[in-house]
């Protein structure tokens, strides 16, 4: 038998203990009605079988739900009145509160959600000619203060739970009036999903898969798990967990391809350098499976724009399948940095084109409405951090 303790499941009991410390509240109302959205599947069922109904009942209310979006039972034609009304008694079908919506020129779409705790997060939709994305939040700020990330500037103030990482795309939804849901074919406008809001998702694990397998569920939402990305900045040992039990598409958050500069820019770095970041990434089961690992590259003048840097970050890559996204650096009210000039990003990418791997600069979105990457923080001035010195 071997007795060697295993270090990496070590280290996710650690992180999934310190998740539980910045656990959202629970989804029960003042009234007591229970939230039944962020439920699992078996969850639902437990909780309509202890308020005495049959099995099938789950089946039909996770459709009306997420089928159908309804956020009432009275519009659940296939249950009768009675039971409607006996289970509008005890639960409620909620969203969490758009309080601020905002359009950008480029129709790009800002969502300011207040949770019920008074807590909020940012959703950005970001439409493309034939699709769209949710940029979703999975975190009340963020533990990792990313030196050239807005979010990074607000402390963690809470986990998010799984009715609110779920409601996040509800809301989308219903402003759209996508729902039904389409089923076997992909959505017209809200297509893809993209974990790249407020927060890390691989520090809030459990609420994150919980909400992922919520949307992939055939029966409901139905995105599939290639048409999800889950963005880390590098949280090493729940990348392998997330791999074999999600199979969704995962982003890194490179930014720099030498320890040193990587430690300043992405403090996680420390923790989890970037040869065991790059092992991690071969390791990804669907990568496995030839699906591309997205390498995010923030574009910061004179800090990590150089033509060797770009060689070094090919050298890192190879082998695997993989893309970069060049992202230009977007500006926030306090940065101390700047974009990388255009000349730098075409020479930094046509390094990388050159070696093989696709490498789009991705062009800022909702700039107008500080909707962009990395620009996402809510004004709860009570939480900010520090000044970093
Ligand atoms: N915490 C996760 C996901 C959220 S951030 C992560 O770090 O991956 C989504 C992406 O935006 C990350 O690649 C992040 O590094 C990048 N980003 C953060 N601040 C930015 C800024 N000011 N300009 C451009 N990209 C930024
Ligand atoms: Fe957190 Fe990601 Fe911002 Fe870093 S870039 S501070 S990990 S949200």
């Amino acid at each position: 038998m071997n007795m060697v303790p295993d270090l990496t499941e070590l280290e996710r009991v650690r992180i999934l203990a310190k998740t539980a410390r910045f656990a959202p509240p629970p989804a029960v109302l003042a009234d007591g009605r229970r939230e039944l959205v962020g439920l699992s599947r078996e969850e639902l069922a437990e909780a309509l079988a202890e308020a005495g109904e049959a099995a099938f009942r789950a089946k039909q209310v996770w459709h009306w739900i997420y089928h159908q979006g309804a956020t009432d039972f009275s519009v659940m034609s296939t249950i009768a009145k009675p039971t409607q009304a006996k289970l509008a008694e005890r639960f409620v079908i909620g969203r969490p509160e758009a309080a601020v919506v905002q359009t950008s020129t480029d129709k790009t779409r800002k969502f300011l959600f207040r949770f019920r705790d008074g807590q909020e997060a940012e959703t950005v939709y970001i439409p493309e000619e034939d699709r769209g994305a949710v940029c979703i939040s999975s975190q009340v700020g963020c533990t990792l203060s990313c030196r050239f990330c807005h979010t990074g500037t607000q402390a963690l103030v809470r986990n998010l739970g799984a009715a609110e990482i779920v409601g996040q795309f509800m809301v989308a939804r219903d402003s759209y009036g996508e729902w039904p849901s389409p089923r076997g074919e992909a959505p017209r406008l809200l297509s893809n999903i993209v974990l790249m809001g407020m927060g890390e998702p691989l520090y809030n694990y459990e609420n994150v898969a919980k909400a992922m397998k919520i949307v992939m569920d055939g029966e409901g939402i139905g995105i599939s798990r290639r048409r999800i990305t889950l963005s880390t900045s590098g949280v090493v040992p729940m990348m392998d967990r997330a791999g074999a039990e999600l199979g969704v598409n995962l982003a890194v958050s490179l930014h720099a391809v030498r320890d040193d500069l990587r430690d300043e820019i992405v403090p996680l770095n420390r923790k989890y350098p970037i040869k065991e970041l790059m092992a991690a990434c071969r390791r990804y089961p669907p990568a496995s499976n030839a699906r591309r690992i997205t390498f995010e590259y923030v574009m910061l003048k004179d800090i990590n724009d150089s033509p060797a840097e770009a060689r070094e970050l090919v050298r890192l890559i190879t082998g695997l399948p993989a893309k970069v996204n060049l992202i230009p650096f977007n500006p926030w009210p306090g940065s101390r940095y700047e974009t990388s000039t255009p000349a730098a990003i075409s020479r930094f990418s046509n390094i990388v084109m050159d070696a093989g791997f696709s490498s789009p600069v991705r062009a800022p979105r909702g700039q107008d409405i500080l909707a962009a990457c990395g620009q996402l923080r809510t004004e709860t001035r009570r939480e900010r951090k520090a000044p970093a010195g």
